[in-house]
């Protein structure tokens, strides 16, 4: 155990009694970093942490932030910091301004200690499509399995224990489901709770900005920082800010939860069903009541192709601006067509480029209403009942994925409903843009499992409250390799 270990306040309560010092933070930060050997990182900004430390100026009593040290995604500009977002058309491209969310938390004096890997362009979600090449996941020794993604190098940082939180990007999935792979907590505000600005774009009207930590307590401290409109991020929305610890205490008593019927359904294993059910009696032990309803099988089975084809028709527009000439590496050519085919072709992988085909086919003119149109309106059919199934309950309460974290070589039948219903689902917090968490439970082989909970538009304190509910119940908080738990249950 050390500092880097602690919820927020803790270190916070250490920092103000000087029992430890920033520049100490990072330096035990530093020890870890040297050691991953996950392939997180796109760059280890150890000496600039190290200087930002030493001139932080005097302890701030009232910002709980003030020398926490911090991992961020390579997709988040980084003023005079390369920034990538993993792939090779990027590489060498540095922005000129921070990121909204930087640019907060170097107001509050978080210290920043790496850049951290993503599958390309954050699309994907397996950890392996980066220009990296794979990101394994620190609680498996043996590196087989994988920590998922797209924010891949950020969970295995924080589950490695090298900072107190990690920035992320969720657009399907990517916070949260590899939260549940690497023992942490990940969480999704609001759409459009967030700025955005200095995000790449991966499908703006589904991407969020979201992050990690190893506590549901730190998850709200930061949320109190980072909510919020912003002039820079048109889509920013202008809903009063609240303390968003504030309802931390209520716990789960007298809580209304629901769970979806088919997602418990398409688990195959049933390991993973009975440790859920378990969960659930446990929950209603403590005085929440849980129901179980059906979403309808036919829709949970659309959500994949509706994120595919919504996410790849935005994704092939918003990156059309990397044409070889802006940003990254110049291939030349004789015509604008030509450097643009030859940066393309050697600055993105096959899933980028399959995946900008399929948005493209999805947008021809021809083909828009069969697809494009149809995902759009089955979006809001999907929306629809999300937000029936919310009415009369505080949130909704799955498993975040179907197991374990799998296996590199692992198959899967992408026509099962396991995988297109209980490997896909978290996709309904970026359809309806509703906030959502994931925090781990129990675990499985030695590896953790999560659950997630998705609650009502701009209610976040009162899904944080059910969050560290859960968290008391089950035990598990504050997971690392360097901090390993028994749990509760
Ligand atoms: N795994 C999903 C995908 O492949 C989600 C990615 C994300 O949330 N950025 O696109």
């Amino acid at each position: 155990m050390g500092y880097l270990d602690l919820p927020i306040r803790e270190i916070h309560k250490a920092l103000g009694e000087g029992r430890v010092s920033p520049l100490e933070l990072v330096e035990e930060a530093a020890k870890r970093i040297e050691s991953d050997d996950c392939n997180a990182f796109e760059a280890v900004l150890l000496d600039q942490a190290r200087q930002e430390a030493a001139k932080i100026g005097p302890f701030e009593e009232d910002n709980l932030l003030w020398g926490i040290p911090y991992v961020c995604k390579d997709n988040f500009s980084t003023k005079g910091i390369e920034t990538t977002a993993s792939s090779n058309i990027l590489n060498g491209y540095v922005p000129l301004f921070d990121a909204s969310v930087v640019k907060k938390l170097k107001e509050r004096k978080c210290l920043l200690l790496a850049k951290t890997t993503l599958d390309e362009l954050a699309m994907g979600g397996t950890g392996t499509t980066g220009h990296k090449g794979k990101t394994f996941n620190p609680f498996d020794p043996s590196h087989e399995r994988m920590v998922g993604g797209s924010s891949c190098g950020s969970a295995a940082s924080l589950a490695h224990g090298d900072a107190v939180f990690a920035t992320g990007s969720d657009t399907g999935d990517s916070v949260r489901k590899p939260a549940s792979f690497a023992g942490l907590v990940g969480f999704k505000p609001t759409w459009g709770r967030i700025s955005r600005y200095g995000l790449f774009p991966f499908a703006p009207s589904l991407d969020h900005v979201g992050y990690f930590t190893h506590y549901v307590e730190d998850a709200a401290i930061l949320f109190n920082a980072l909510a919020g409109h912003d002039e820079m991020d048109f889509t920013s929305s202008f809903e009063m800010v609240k303390d968003y610890t504030a309802k931390l205490g209520e716990g789960i008593k007298g809580k209304k939860l629901l769970v979806i019927q088919e997602i418990i359904d398409s688990i195959d294993d049933a390991v993973n069903k009975e440790k859920f059910l378990a969960l659930v009696k446990a929950i209603e032990k403590e005085g929440a009541e849980v129901v179980y309803a059906p979403f309808g099988l036919e829709l949970l089975r659309s959500i994949y192709a509706t994120y595919i084809v919504i996410s790849c028709a935005e994704a092939t527009s918003n990156d059309a601006n990397l044409d070889g000439i802006k940003f990254g590496p110049y291939y030349g050519g004789a015509s604008y067509q030509e450097v643009m085919a030859n940066a393309r072709t050697k600055g993105f992988s096959e899933l980028i480029k399959r995946r900008f085909v399929i948005g493209s086919f999805a947008l021809m003119k021809e083909n828009q209403e069969d697809l494009f149109l149809r995902a759009q309106r089955n979006r809001a059919k999907i929306v629809e009942k999300v937000n029936s199934l919310l009415e009369g309950v505080d949130a909704i309460l799955v498993p975040a994925a179907p197991s374990i974290a799998p296996k590199f070589n692992s198959a899967s039948d992408r026509l099962s409903s396991e995988y297109l219903i209980a490997d896909n689902h978290l996709a309904l917090g970026n359809f309806s843009g509703l906030p959502s968490i994931t925090l781990p439970y129990a675990f499985h082989d030695g590896m953790p499992l999560g659950i997630n909970l998705m609650g009502k538009a701009f209610a976040e304190d009162e899904l944080f409250a059910l969050a560290k509910g859960i968290e008391e119940l089950t035990g598990l908080a504050g997971l690392s390799v360097y901090a390993k738990k028994e749990g509760n249950l």
